[in-house]
C-alpha cells in the first residue's frame, strides 16, 4: 500500500486544470468518422495477438479467457479499455503502457499520394494506451478493429500498428495509481473550476491517460518519472505534451521506415516487424 507522502504533490499544481479527457489524435478522429462507435465484446479465441510470439499465444489466451469478454471495446476509448483490463486481470502478469501509436502504412499512403484524408496532417504518433501480458504487447484496441470495423478489414492488418512506449506501468504502479484516484476526486471537487469540474469527474469515471495527470499533480517521483515545473506548466496548455519523448522516437523510427519504403524496386526493404521483403 503506498503512503500518501509518496503521492502528495511535490509542488503546487498549476492553477489551470487541463482537459485530460479523450486523446486528440488523428487515428481516433478518422476512426470515429468511419464507424458509429459500437461496443464490441471479444472472447479470447478471437484474439489474434500479433505482438505475442506464437509459442506464448495459447498461454496468454488462457490467461485472458476468464475476463476479456467483460471488457467493452469502443472507438477512441483506449485509456479506459487498457485500464479496465488491469482491473479485470488483477494480476502481476499484466502491465499498463502509455505511449504513442500509428499505422505506418497510412503515412506511406500519404507519401505516395494514395490518401488525402483531412485528418492526416503530419508524420506523428497519436497518444495511446495498451497492455502487456507476461511482458508481451497486447492491444485490445487493435484486436477489436478486426471485429468491429468491417470497412477496414479489407486492407488493415493487425501487425500494421506500431507502438512506442512512453511509460510502462507495472501492476503495482497501477494499484498505486488507483489509490490516488480517490485523492484526485476530492481534489477536483474542491479545486477545479466549475466549468470543467463535471467533465473531469466524468472522465475520472470513464478513464483517461494517467501520465499527464501524474505530471500535472507532481507525482512523478512516486512512479519513477521526473517532471519539472516547466513540464507541469506546458502540460496545462497541452495534455499531449508529456508524450513528446515517445513521439520523437516514433517519428525517427517512422521516417527511417518511410525512407526504406521509397527505395527503388528490386532492392530489399525492411518491414516494420523486423523482417525483410523484396521491394
Ligand atoms: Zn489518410
Amino acid at each position: 500500500m503506498p503512503s500518501l507522502e509518496v503521492l502528495a504533490p511535490s509542488s503546487p499544481a498549476p492553477a489551470a486544470i487541463p482537459d485530460l479527457t479523450a486523446p486528440s489524435n488523428s487515428v481516433a478522429a478518422s476512426a470515429s468518422a468511419l464507424s458509429p462507435d459500437p461496443a464490441v465484446f471479444l472472447t479470447s479465441d478471437k484474439l489474434l495477438l500479433p505482438d505475442v510470439p506464437e509459442h506464448a499465444r495459447e498461454s496468454v489466451r488462457a490467461f485472458l479467457s476468464p475476463f476479456v469478454s467483460s471488457i467493452p471495446l469502443k472507438n477512441g476509448d483506449c485509456w479506459n479499455i487498457a485500464q479496465r483490463m488491469m482491473l479485470a486481470a488483477n494480476s502481476p502478469r499484466v502491465g499498463y503502457v502509455e505511449g504513442v501509436w500509428s499505422r505506418p502504412e497510412h503515412d506511406a499512403e500519404h507519401q505516395r499520394g494514395e490518401c488525402d484524408c483531412e485528418e492526416y496532417q503530419k508524420i506523428q504518433g497519436a497518444p495511446h494506451a495498451w497492455n502487456t501480458v507476461d511482458g508481451f504487447l497486447v492491444d485490445l484496441v487493435v484486436e477489436f478493429k478486426f471485429i468491429g470495423w468491417t470497412q477496414e478489414d479489407e486492407y488493415w492488418s493487425p501487425d500494421d500498428w506500431w507502438h512506442e512506449p512512453l511509460k510502462a506501468y507495472s501492476f503495482d504502479d497501477f494499484e498505486k495509481y488507483e489509490f490516488t484516484r480517490a485523492w484526485y476526486k476530492k481534489y477536483v471537487k474542491k479545486n477545479a473550476p466549475k466549468r470543467v469540474r463535471r467533465e473531469l469527474l466524468k472522465s475520472l469515471k470513464e478513464g483517461f491517460s494517467i501520465t499527464p495527470m501524474i505530471c500535472f499533480l507532481g507525482w512523478g517521483d512516486g512512479f519513477g518519472m521526473t517532471f519539472t515545473e516547466e513540464d507541469q506548466l506546458a502540460m496545462a496548455n497541452d495534455e499531449d505534451y508529456v508524450f513528446k519523448p515517445a513521439n520523437d522516437r516514433f517519428v525517427t523510427r517512422l521516417n527511417a521506415w518511410l525512407q526504406q519504403q521509397a527505395v527503388p524496386e528490386g532492392t530489399v526493404k525492411r518491414l516494420g516487424n523486423g523482417t525483410e521483403a523484396a521491394a
